[in-house]
């Protein structure tokens, strides 16, 4: 009987611990939730008892504590760990895994807390420990990065003898009725956002202030809706495993009441992550204003909408130019009746889930640290039919955004 742990029990863990305990039987064998405040994990224990019958364990660790963390691999013994806490927690939790002998798959790269850096080599670096341990680890397993990584993977190997252009496009479409709240966690929202945007082109990464190119695209299921060119982090990955690709970029749909909420917090300082003192103690804004902004594990009930994600590429099939579009669709209000979970924690919770269920079938079992793209896309988009994430794919007579930037 194989055991998964997963650590992290917010909006996404919440999903994860839903989908890993469905399948327990037949793939996730005893499934463990575990974070600092166990009570979050009893409560999300409790939801999964109550919809699905089905018992987890749960237990208290802070993953910032190698030696604890151990602790509680070797107690528990798992064959997975599936990292949905921050992804500040990402080197010591792989440091853990390589010392219990565990598999490893996280959905964020790692970031330090105080520079705002979306980088992978901090985890590349494992590369070697990791093939010489036996052990797997699969990076950015959630929906971006993630399935956009093997939407690519797909057209690459079923579509396009070559890939010319890629961009990511990000529609969440869903309300909540609030002034302003993130969908997932702030303070790693809040910093993705703000930082500058980047994009590869002819070999080379060139640079945008902040939320400053936009333009419209008509998202299926959604409709037209106003987008703008962000840093995200799948594209240094893409960039590196399709080296044909002229260009790669990313964009992401923000309301204009998201947007000027922003500009005020950042015009006040609230989202700076320099320290300052408040009353005798140093804090950092931007973590003070997490505290104070909606949990977005609290929104599920509350948003309503669509989210829609999807890879647009351009390239080269058969001597022929081809515009192809693959995408998924994702209602809010199906997700929280099925895990109590909002859209966006579905769509990283459920990816993680498959990524860690090729990890354990076999299928993507192979020592090193891998980013999702370089395995075998077949598996993995068969799974998102069959577990909550179905894709859909065409052709297209252009490409709307080739003129664009
Ligand atoms: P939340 O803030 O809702 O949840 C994170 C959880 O991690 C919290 O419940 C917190 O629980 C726990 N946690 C934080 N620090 C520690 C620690 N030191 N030890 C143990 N547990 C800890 O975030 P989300 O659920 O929204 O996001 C989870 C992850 O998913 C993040 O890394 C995020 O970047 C990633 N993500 C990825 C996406 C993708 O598509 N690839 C999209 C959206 C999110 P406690 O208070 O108990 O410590």
């Amino acid at each position: 009987m194989k055991k998964t742990l997963i650590i992290g029990a917010g909006g996404v863990g919440r999903v994860v611990a839903h989908k890993c305990a469905q399948l327990s039987s037949s793939v996730f064998g005893e499934v463990m939730l575990a974070s600092r405040t166990k009570s979050r994990c009893d409560a999300i224990a409790a939801d999964i008892m109550a919809k699905k019958g089905i018992q987890i364990q749960t237990s208290a660790v802070d993953a910032d504590d190698v030696p604890a963390t151990v602790k509680l691999l070797k107690d528990f013994k798992p064959d997975i760990l599936i990292n949905v806490a921050l992804p500040y927690q990402d080197l010591t939790l792989m440091d853990a895994c390589l010392e219990a002998g565990v598999d490893y798959v996280d959905t964020a790269n790692y970031e330090p807390r105080d520079i705002p850096k979306f980088e992978y080599h901090w985890q590349w670096a494992y590369q070697e420990r990791f093939q010489k341990a036996g052990l797997t680890a699969l990076l950015g397993s959630g929906f971006d990065p993630g399935v956009t990584n093997v939407f690519c993977a797909h057209a690459a190997k079923h579509h396009f003898d070559r890939i010319d252009t890629l961009d990511i496009v990000d529609c969440n479409a869903g309300s909540n009725g609030l002034p302003f709240a993130t969908n997932f966690n702030p303070e790693i929202n809040i910093r993705e956002v703000t930082a500058k945007g980047r994009y590869w082109e002819h070999g080379a990464w060139q640079e945008t202030d902040p939320i400053s190119l936009g333009t419209t695209f008509d998202f299926p299921g959604v409709g037209p809706k106003k987008m703008y060119l962000l840093y995200h982090e799948e594209l240094e990955s893409l960039s590196k495993n399709f080296p044909s690709a002229r260009r790669m970029r990313f964009w992401m749909t923000f309301s204009d009441n998201y947007l000027t909420h922003l500009r005020v917090l950042e015009g006040i300082g609230m989202t700076s992550i320099t320290p300052i003192k408040f009353q005798g103690q140093d804090i950092i804004p931007l973590e003070f204003l997490k505290a104070v902004l909606p949990d977005p594990g609290s929104l599920g009930a509350l948003t309503k909408g669509k989210t829609c994600i999807g890879d647009l590429i351009t390239g080269v099939k058969d001597g022929k130019v081809k515009h192809y579009f693959v995408w998924n669709e994702c209602d809010h209000a199906a997700c929280y009746a099925e895990t109590g979970a909002q859209g966006v924690s579905y769509t990283t919770g459920v990816p993680a889930m498959i990524g860690a269920k090729q990890i354990l079938e076999g299928t993507w079992k192979k020592p090193g640290v891998w980013n999702m793209e370089q395995h075998d896309p077949d598996p993995f988009m068969k799974d998102l039919n069959l577990y909550g994430l179905p894709w859909q794919e065409k052709e297209m007579a252009g490409n709307p955004l080739a003129e664009i930037g």
